[in-house]
């Protein structure tokens, strides 16, 4: 199904001969302008919050191109949880900042992304899921994050519903959140290009040849771009865009899958998180139970089928937890690639010999909440400001030269 751009705008309809129509501001036709200062190549969340941040700042000689139609990547196939609760410094005030974008969003950009912080619940089944959240919640709570521990009495306060068999301990941020993640992408679309940012969607990149004099030549079907500086934010294929300059990215793309179900009254305020299992599931503002479950063995794979075994797994773990959902119909289920790097890190920066080739790749399951941050970080570097530690921090160089420990272990990748 191809997401239209809004509901009020008969331009905005998908054109099913092939070609998306989008709203005036939005080009999905044409030749592609000759040069640009920057060529961002992905139209997910990565590249469309780089590019509104870019305009926002005055960069706006900028152009976006997505192979498909907005969203079409992990971007329009997530479930939209927004969390502080990490492991390590740098995540939690990425996060915290991120969070704080997120809540000016519909102000700040004139769309109303239905964000509702009813904060995460992970739940731990033993004593040493129950180690690993109080480790966390001290180094939360040093940065001003008021995540607290629970037990299960208390867990059950939050969310009646919830089986507490096996149930140890709990830990709940209430400033987390969910969201709804495809108006998240038109919103940052819409005011990028209403900035001057030009947007071109069924523009796949098949090749990229680096000009004499620094830059690059991306050409596609609509015709080559001369853009000085590029980059990649194409998810879970940016080794493949990486690869046409020689670049060698260590990410592997790992299917996840999702399913909703019919809508129920509201009654789940949070998003519930099982950590023995990785069962995640929240309610959406229209009532569908959303969430999913780690089905180990997928492998690294491109394909995005959808599978019974995945349906059967998440049931019988969902039910265990809320014995209440047993009824419940689920409607929809699909699937998206996790852009997996090797230490659960992004990678961001570019790498030494290509200075104008610039990653955002290997967020895993976490890139959506990471955009607004990422994307305004690298805004600033892009337009003359000192760059953020995340870009020495989160280096590809890390994975070829040992240097590793630059990014800091983080081990809540999950939910
Ligand atoms: C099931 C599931 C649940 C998830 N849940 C969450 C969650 O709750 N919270 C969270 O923060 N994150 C979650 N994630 C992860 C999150 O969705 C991703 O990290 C994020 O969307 C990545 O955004 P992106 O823009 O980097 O990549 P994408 O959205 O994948 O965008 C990359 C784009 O590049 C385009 N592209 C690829 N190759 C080319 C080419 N050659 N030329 C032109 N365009 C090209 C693709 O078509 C695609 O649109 C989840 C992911 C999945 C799959």
């Amino acid at each position: 199904m191809q997401p239209t751009i809004d509901d009020e705008e008969d331009d905005s309809r998908a054109d099913l001969s092939g070609e998306i129509r989008l709203p005036a501001t939005l080009e999905g036709a044409g030749p592609l302008p000759a040069r640009a200062e920057i060529a961002i190549v992905g139209g997910g969340v990565m590249g469309l919050s780089i590019a509104y941040h870019l305009a926002r700042r005055g960069l706006t000689d900028v152009i976006v191109i997505e192979r498909g139609y907005l969203a079409e990547g992990a971007s329009g196939r997530n479930g939209g949880g927004v969390r502080q609760q990490w492991s390590t410094e740098i995540n939690i005030r990425l996060m915290q900042e991120s969070v704080e974008l997120c809540r000016r969003f519909a102000v700040d950009l004139g769309v109303n992304v239905w964000f509702r912080q009813g904060g995460y619940l992970f739940l731990a089944r033993n004593a040493k899921e129950v180690a690993r959240l109080e480790k966390n919640i001290d180094l939360q709570n040093r940065f001003g994050v008021h995540t607290r521990m629970l037990d299960p009495a208390q867990a059950r306060d939050i969310v009646p519903e919830l089986d507490l068999t096996g149930i140890v301990g709990a830990s709940y941020n209430p400033s987390d959140g969910i969201l709804f993640p495809w108006p998240f992408l038109w919103g940052y679309a819409r005011q990028a290009a209403a900035h001057g940012v030009r947007i071109f969607t069924q523009t796949p990149v098949g090749t990229i040849e680096p000009m004499a004099g620094g830059g690059y030549l991306v050409k596609t079907p609509r015709g080559a771009v001369a853009a000085r500086r590029l980059i990649n934010a194409t998810g879970a294929w940016s080794p493949q865009l990486a690869a046409m300059i020689g670049v060698d990215v260590p990410t592997h793309p790992i299917r996840h899958e999702i399913c909703s179900s019919e809508p129920l009254k509201p009654f789940l305020k949070p998003m519930v998180s099982e950590l023995s299992s990785g069962l995640y599931c929240s309610q959406s503002m229209r009532g569908e139970i959303v969430g999913g479950v780690t089905v180990p063995g997928h492998g690294s794979t491109y394909g995005m089928g959808s599978t019974l075994e995945f349906l059967a797994t998440y049931a019988r773990r969902l039910v265990r937890l809320m014995p209440i959902l047993g009824e419940v119909k689920i409607l929809r289920q699909w699937a998206g690639p996790y852009d997996q790097s090797p230490d659960g890190n992004p990678i961001l920066g570019a790498p030494a010999d290509h200075p104008d080739f610039f990653l955002a790749c290997g967020f895993v399951g976490h890139g959506f909440m990471m955009a607004p941050i990422v994307g305004k970080l690298y805004a600033e570097w892009l337009t003359g400001e000192p760059p953020h530690e995340i870009f020495s921090r989160y280096t590809l160089r890390r994975f070829h030269d040992g240097s590793g420990a630059s990014a800091p272990k983080e081990d809540f990748n999950i939910g």
